[in-house]
C-alpha cells in the first residue's frame, strides 16, 4: 500500500465538482442561486449547446469588490456564514462556498463584477480552476459569469452528459425551479440566440406560474394557506381534472428554495386520495415558510433535500389544509358561470348534503390516522362523487369490438324513426320514445346529448372513446396481456434514418404495446405483428404514429412515461372522431362503457370528456325556480 497523502486542492475541488457539477442544469442552478443570494432584481441567463457549450448569468444584484474576486472563486469561501452557528440558521440560498470553485474547476470561467460604489468593474478569468490575474473592465453594477466548455478538461464527466435537447431540458427545469420561487425578480432565459422565456417581475404568484404553465392550468388552480404556529403554508393546487402521470409538477419550495420531500409528496397524494386515478399524480405549488432555525439545509451537496425538525406535523399540516379546502370546494365540473353557482353545488340537495357528510367523516378519520395506511381508497365517497352514474353490474370485461368502425356508415335519412339498424338514422334519435333504446342524441356529429337522473350530460365522443380505449390498453398493458396479430407477410416499412433507429431501440417498449417489428437493414423494418384490439388501424399508419412520439415527445425518460404517453397516442389515433357520425349501436357502446372506466370526465389530457348540466340549473336558466 502506498503511504497516506494529503490530496492537491486541485484534486479536492475536482472531487466536490462531481457533487456539485453534475451537469449544465447544475451550473445554472448554482449561478442564478447566487444572483438572487446577492438581492439582484432582473437575472438574465444565455446559454449554447444545451449550455455545455456555454452558460452565462448576468445580474444587477451588490456586485462583487475587485479585491475579493479571487477569493470569490476559492473553495471554502463563502460572505454568507460567520460563525459555525450560522449554519443552523442559513436565510441565503449558497452558504458553502464551492459552487464557483467547483464549476471554476471543470470549465473555463469568467467572472466580471463591480459594485455601486466603486467607479469600474473587474475581470477574472479561471480556466480550469487555475485563476489569473484580476484586470479591470468597464462593466455595469451586478455580476456576470461566463462558464464555457463544461467538462473540458473530465472527459469522463462529459461523456456522460446527453443530447444538447435533453441538457437543455434539464437547465430548463432548473431554471423553472428557481424563477418560480422568486417571482419578484425579473428573469429571461435564451438558448443559442432565441428567447426561451421573459418573465416580468410580478407580485402575485399565479402570473409566474401562468407563464410557465399556461394561463388555463393556472385559472383552475385552488389557493391554499394554513398557519400553524411559526410555520406558514401557502400555494396552489390543482383541481383533479388536471393530473399528471409523474409527480414532476409537484413544486414545493422552502424559505425560496425549491426541495423534494418524500413526506410531504406523500401527504400531498393522499390529500388527493380517491380524486385521482390510480397513476395519476396531483399538480400543486406549494411554500413553506417557517424560521431558518426549524430546519437543516445542510445534508444534500445541491441542497435538494432538507431535514425538518418536525417533519410528522408539516405532513399533517399540508394534508389537513388541502382537506379542509377541497372540503369546501366545488370539484365538479359546471356548466355555469362561478359567480352564479349555487354554494351546494348544483347537485341533488339531499344527495349533496350526503356525500358532504360522507366526505366529512372520511377526512376527518384519514386526517386522526395519516400514519397508517386506511382501507377507505377504493370505497370513498368522493370517488363515488365523480362517479355518479357508475352502474353496479360493471365489473364486466370491456367488449372493445362493440365499438369498431368497421361499421357501415350510416345511409340516408329516411325518416323512419324506428330505423335502429346499423344502416340507420343516426341523428334523430328519439331522446324519450316509448322504447328508450336510443340513449342519447348525436347533434353536430361530434357531441352525445343524453338524460340522466340528475339531468343532461353532454359527452364528447371523441374524448370519451379516448378515455376509455386509454384505460383498456393501460390495463392490457400493465397486465402483459396485449395480444398481437401475427401477420402472414410481414410488412416492410421504409422510414426516416431517424425513424429506424427510434424503432429499434424501443422495439421491446413496442413489443409491450403488441406492435412487433424486425430490422430488414438500412432503413427499412418489417412489421410483423401489431395489437390485434387495434384491428381496426392501419400497422403502418400506428408504427408512424408511435414513432413520432417517441422522436418528439422524448420528454419522458422514464419508462413507465413513455409508455404513458404512447398510450395516449394510440388512444387518441383509435377513437372515433369528432365529425364521426355514429350508428344507434355505436352510440348505446359507447355510452355502455363509460360506466366501466375510472374517469369517464376526462379525456386522458384531462380536458372534460362531459359535462352536467342539473335539471335545478336548467329551471334556474329558464327561470322556472
Ligand atoms: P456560496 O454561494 O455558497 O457562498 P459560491 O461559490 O457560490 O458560494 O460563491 C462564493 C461567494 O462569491 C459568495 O459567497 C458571494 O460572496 C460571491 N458571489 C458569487 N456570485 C455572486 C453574485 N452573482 N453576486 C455577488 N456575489 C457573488
Ligand atoms: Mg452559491
Amino acid at each position: 500500500m502506498p503511504p497516506i497523502q494529503r490530496l492537491p486542492q486541485s484534486l479536492i475541488n475536482k472531487i466536490a465538482a462531481g457533487e456539485v457539477v453534475e451537469r449544465p442544469a447544475s451550473v445554472v442552478k448554482e449561478l442564478m442561486e447566487n444572483a438572487v443570494d446577492a438581492g439582484a432584481t432582473r437575472i438574465d441567463v444565455a446559454v449554447a449547446g444545451g449550455g455545455a457549450e456555454m452558460v452565462r448569468v448576468v445580474d444587477n444584484g451588490c456586485g462583487i469588490p475587485a479585491d475579493e474576486l479571487p477569493l470569490a472563486v476559492a473553495s471554502h469561501a463563502t460572505n454568507k456564514l460567520a460563525e459555525a452557528d450560522d449554519l443552523f440558521r442559513v436565510a441565503t440560498l449558497g452558504f458553502r462556498g464551492e459552487a464557483l470553485a467547483s464549476i471554476a474547476e471543470v470549465s473555463r470561467l469568467t467572472i466580471r463584477s463591480r459594485t455601486a460604489e466603486s467607479q469600474g468593474g473587474a475581470q477574472l478569468e479561471v480556466p480550469g480552476g487555475k485563476a489569473g490575474e484580476v484586470v479591470p473592465c468597464g462593466c455595469p453594477v451586478g455580476t456576470a459569469v461566463e462558464v464555457h466548455n463544461l467538462f473540458f478538461n473530465t472527459p469522463v464527466r462529459r461523456k456522460f452528459l446527453r443530447s444538447r435537447q435533453t441538457e437543455f431540458g434539464h437547465l430548463g427545469e432548473a431554471f423553472t425551479r428557481i424563477a418560480l420561487a422568486v417571482p419578484s425578480v425579473h428573469f429571461t432565459l435564451r438558448h443559442n440566440d432565441r428567447e426561451v422565456f421573459e418573465l416580468p417581475a410580478s407580485d402575485g404568484w399565479l402570473e409566474r406560474i401562468a407563464r410557465f404553465f399556461g394561463r388555463e392550468l393556472a385559472e383552475g388552480l385552488i389557493p391554499v394557506e394554513s398557519i400553524e404556529g411559526p410555520v406558514r403554508l401557502g400555494g396552489y393546487v390543482a383541481r383533479p381534472t388536471h393530473s399528471r402521470s409523474n409527480n414532476r409538477m409537484q413544486y414545493l419550495f422552502l424559505n425560496g428554495r425549491h426541495i423534494r420531500d418524500r413526506a410531504l409528496q406523500h401527504a400531498l397524494g393522499e390529500a388527493y386520495r380517491g380524486l385521482l386515478m390510480t397513476g395519476r399524480f396531483p399538480i400543486a405549488f406549494l411554500m413553506l415558510e417557517m424560521p431558518p432555525e426549524m430546519v437543516d439545509v445542510n445534508v444534500h451537496p445541491t441542497k435538494l433535500e432538507v431535514r425538518f425538525q418536525d417533519s410528522g406535523r408539516l405532513y399533517s399540516q399540508l394534508l389537513s389544509t388541502l382537506r379542509g379546502k377541497f372540503l369546501s370546494t366545488d370539484l365538479t365540473v359546471h356548466v355555469q358561470p362561478a359567480d352564479q353557482r349555487d354554494p351546494s353545488g348544483g347537485h341533488d340537495e339531499a344527495r349533496a348534503a350526503q356525500l358532504r357528510r360522507e366526505l366529512v367523516d372520511w377526512a376527518k378519520g384519514k386526517v386522526a390516522s395519516w400514519g397508517t395506511e386506511g382501507e377507505a381508497g377504493s370505497e370513498s365517497p368522493v370517488r363515488s362523487a365523480f362517479e355518479l352514474e357508475r352502474s353496479a353490474d360493471s365489473p364486466r370485461p370491456l367488449e372493445l369490438t362493440q365499438l369498431e368502425r368497421s361499421w357501415t356508415p350510416p345511409g340516408d335519412v329516411s325518416g323512419d324513426q324506428s330505423g335502429q339498424s346499423p344502416g340507420g338514422p343516426a341523428e334523430v334519435l328519439p331522446l324519450t320514445s316509448a322504447g328508450r333504446s336510443a340513449p342519447a342524441l348525436q347533434v353536430h356529429n361530434r357531441y352525445l346529448v343524453a338524460e340522466t337522473e340528475e339531468g343532461v350530460t353532454i359527452i364528447d365522443q371523441h374524448a370519451l372513446h379516448e378515455r376509455i380505449l386509454y384505460e383498456q390498453l393501460r390495463s392490457r398493458v400493465m397486465s402483459g396481456v396485449v395480444e398481437t396479430q401475427n401477420l402472414l407477410v410481414p410488412e416492410p416499412v421504409d422510414l426516416s434514418a431517424a425513424e429506424a433507429a427510434t424503432a429499434l431501440e424501443h422495439r421491446e417498449l413496442l413489443g409491450q404495446l403488441g406492435m412487433k417489428i424486425e430490422p430488414f437493414g438500412g432503413d427499412t423494418v418489417l412489421v410483423a405483428g401489431y395489437p390485434a384490439m387495434l384491428a381496426n388501424l392501419s400497422p403502418v399508419e400506428l408504427l408512424h404514429e408511435l414513432l413520432e412520439q417517441l422522436l418528439t415527445g422524448g420528454r419522458a425518460p422514464d419508462r413507465r412515461d413513455l409508455l404513458d404517453e404512447l398510450l395516449h397516442a394510440i388512444a387518441c389515433k383509435a377513437a372515433i372522431k369528432a365529425g364521426d357520425r355514429l350508428a344507434p349501436e355505436e352510440i348505446a357502446a359507447l355510452l355502455e362503457q363509460r360506466h366501466l372506466v375510472d374517469d369517464p370526465h376526462h379525456c386522458p389530457h384531462g380536458r372534460p370528456a362531459a359535462l352536467v348540466f342539473t335539471r335545478e340549473e336548467l329551471d334556474r336558466q329558464f327561470k322556472r325556480g
